[in-house]
């Protein structure tokens, strides 16, 4: 339901979409000192899964000690990369502690998966993983087909 909230929010928003500048704006906090260095077509995936984060650290506020921020976020052979710097929390129990890291993990983990099925040029999906010569995109068709000598990975016979 947040989702759907949000989801329209945005797309009122859809001009200033590829605009990381945007999410600086939207996440001071967050993005206080962060290397960003992720390509344009993922602004906005990165744009819900710090929507997600925010709510997240919002929702468990009381049981952290500060809010931890993304240290950086990038591309890395494909695939999309959301670093966050440690969490701290206020319980003295290890395990409530590290149930708390690990949810907030699944979920930096679920948006790192979606947002690599996407295309890193212009945000389209479905997206795939492609090659040249050894250097690894994530691409859809329409990305893909504008360079000849662009392949996809699962095509490639590197990988049989
Ligand atoms: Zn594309």
């Amino acid at each position: 339901m947040t989702r759907m909230r949000l989801r329209k929010a945005w797309a009122g928003m859809a001009p200033r979409m590829s605009d990381p500048q945007y999410l600086f704006d939207q996440y001071p906090e967050l993005l206080a000192g962060c290397m960003y260095e992720a390509p344009p077509g993922w602004t906005h995936g990165i744009d819900q899964a710090l929507a997600d984060v925010h709510q997240w650290l919002t929702e468990h506020d009381d049981l952290l000690e500060g809010w931890p921020h993304f240290v950086q976020i990038k591309e890395k052979f494909g695939s999309a990369r959301l670093y966050l710097s440690p969490l701290a929390c206020v319980s003295e129990d290890r395990q409530e502690a590290s149930a708390l890291f690990f949810e907030l993990e699944d979920l930096i983990g679920r948006h790192e998966q979606a947002i690599g099925q996407t295309c890193q040029t212009c945000g389209a999906r479905p997206s795939e993983l492609c090659t040249r010569h050894g250097w690894l995109s994530t691409l859809c068709p329409a990305c893909k087909s504008k360079d000849p000598e662009m392949t996809y990975v699962s095509e490639s016979p590197d990988s049989q």
